[in-house]
């Protein structure tokens, strides 16, 4: 068992998602021991990283109204009760929505695709391939990565302290 305090997670509609300061074990065989507790930042994470990646895509107020759909409008698209789309935890799951101004509006790209194929969900963002790139051959995982900057940080800061120590001894 190794100990992790960092979880990430390659999700291929959002792309990195990273959940800081959070202790988890990954056996051997690669499976990870994941508490309820991370299982639900990781979900806070998903929802606040979508709403930023919808966010983007808009370049105005008027944006709102041209690539999203409100309740109303889906209520009538997919011919089914109001009741019933709040009850449907699949629709609000697989059509990207955002909460703008209290109010929750629907992606229409992804209304459309959710009609054509029972998932509107898209990637949000380009596809890493870090197998393509020559400059790293050898492949550290995410969380390796993020380990060793840690620790290049603090041997930074260290030297910091030093000098900062010499130069007021001046
Ligand atoms: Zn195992």
């Amino acid at each position: 068992m190794t100990p992790r305090n960092t979880y990430i997670e390659h999700d291929k509609y959002l792309g990195t998602i990273t959940i800081p300061n959070v202790k988890y074990f990954v056996c051997r065989c690669g499976e990870e021991s994941v508490s309820g507790e991370i299982l639900q930042k990781i979900d806070e994470e998903y929802k606040r990283l979508l709403s930023e990646l919808l966010l983007k895509r808009l370049s105005s107020i008027d944006d709102i109204n041209r690539q999203y759909m409100t309740n109303r409008e889906l209520v009538a698209k997919l011919g089914i009760t109001r009741q019933a789309i709040a009850k449907n935890f699949l629709i609000k799951g697989r059509i990207f929505n955002i909460v703008l101004f209290g109010q929750r509006y629907y992606l229409r790209e992804s209304v459309e695709l959710f009609l054509r194929t029972g998932d509107g969900r898209f990637p949000l963002v380009n596809e890493q391939k870090p197998n393509m790139s020559p400059k790293t051959p050898v492949l550290l995982s995410a969380a390796q990565s993020i380990e060793i900057i840690n620790e290049q940080s603090n041997k930074n800061s260290g030297n910091l302290g030093i000098n900062t120590q010499k130069s007021t001894a001046f």
